[in-house]
């Protein structure tokens, strides 16, 4: 399953490898990389258009193979989604972002943090006192913490994932509404959820400035969220005139390269300090 590129970088192809036998030797390697801790949380910052400071950030996993190569998450999520081996992972991210958010509240700094949630996480019952027994381990508030759960994660088994985001919920913890325009889920029932953010696709974002029909897609959500009375996020914000667009709509908040592409946890605070000195948007 995994294939060995000329820069030496590592690919595993879900596209060609399909048979079992290799879904168990990249399961091995991922339990594998979680015992020899190859797994990297980065972090990339959120900036809010009303401010124009930094205020949150999104935790997203890296994981470094041996022969210190990356592997970006959309080659061992959907695996690790597969196999029951995203609990695992969504365990250390979790842990990780704890001590992260532990680390920059000493430091002074205010930053909530978001973490990728995925189908079997919300199937699993006891996920809530798993986080909050991560929150008392760090001594970290529930409400330092914002989970991203995609629509269709939410679709797959309604019931299950709206008790399990009604309990994530009480402990204090936000939730946001990940890849927002690309599933399925019905309005009335994202209604019912005790949503606090929607978060834009990418796909409508990345190209707005050039696109007449993205920008109404992206207005028409901006105004839909405020109407539900949710903060709305853009993510994919690679150029200045997205933002100024964006800010013109009245979004909320903005991620993407032109602000910060992904960084490890650890150099956020530095990073802060720079951004803070010199802020060129
Ligand atoms: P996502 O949750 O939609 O995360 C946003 C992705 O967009 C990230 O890719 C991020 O690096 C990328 N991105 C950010 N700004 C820009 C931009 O301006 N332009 C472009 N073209 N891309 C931008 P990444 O880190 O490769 O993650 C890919 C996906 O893998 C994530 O999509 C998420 O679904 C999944 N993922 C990553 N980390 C985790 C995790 O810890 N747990 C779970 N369950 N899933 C994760
Ligand atoms: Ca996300
Ligand atoms: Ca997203
Ligand atoms: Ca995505």
């Amino acid at each position: 399953v995994a294939k060995q590129l000329k820069n030496g970088a590592v690919i595993y192809s879900p596209e060609i490898d399909k048979s079992s036998q290799q879904n168990l030797s990249l399961l091995s390697d991922m339990r594998a990389a979680l015992e020899h801790k190859q797994f990297r949380l980065y972090v990339q910052p959120k900036l809010s258009l009303h401010t124009g400071q930094i205020v949150a950030a999104e935790a997203l996993v890296r994981w470094i193979h041996p022969e210190r190569n990356f592997i970006f998450p959309d080659q061992f999520i959907p695996f690790a989604e597969q196999t029951g081996f995203i609990r695992q992972l969504t365990h250390w991210v979790m842990n990780a972002a704890a001590a992260a958010s532990r680390d920059w509240q000493r430091a002074g700094l205010n930053i909530k943090l978001s973490v990728n949630i995925s189908t079997r996480d919300l199937l699993d019952q006891e996920l809530p006192s798993k986080f909050s027994g991560i929150l008392q381990q760090h001594q970290v508030a529930a409400s330092s913490f914002c989970l991203e759960i995609t629509e269709s994660a939410i679709m797959d088994d309604p019931v299950r994932a709206h008790q399990t985001l009604d309990r994530l919920h009480a402990m204090g913890m936000e939730l946001s509404i990940d890849d927002f325009g690309t599933g399925y889920s019905s309005l009335a029932y994202l209604k019912r959820l005790p949503v606090d953010e929607l978060k834009i696709d990418k796909s409508f974002v990345l190209k707005m400035e050039k696109n007449a029909d993205d920008t109404k897609i992206v207005k028409s959500t901006i105004d839909l969220g405020h109407n539900m009375g949710l903060r709305v996020v853009a993510e994919g914000v690679e150029n200045a005139e997205v933002i100024s667009l964006l800010t013109e709509l009245g979004c909320d908040h903005a991620q993407g390269y032109h602000i910060a592409k992904p960084m490890p946890a650890s150099d956020l605070p530095a990073w802060l300090v720079e951004w803070n000195q010199h802020q060129t948007i």
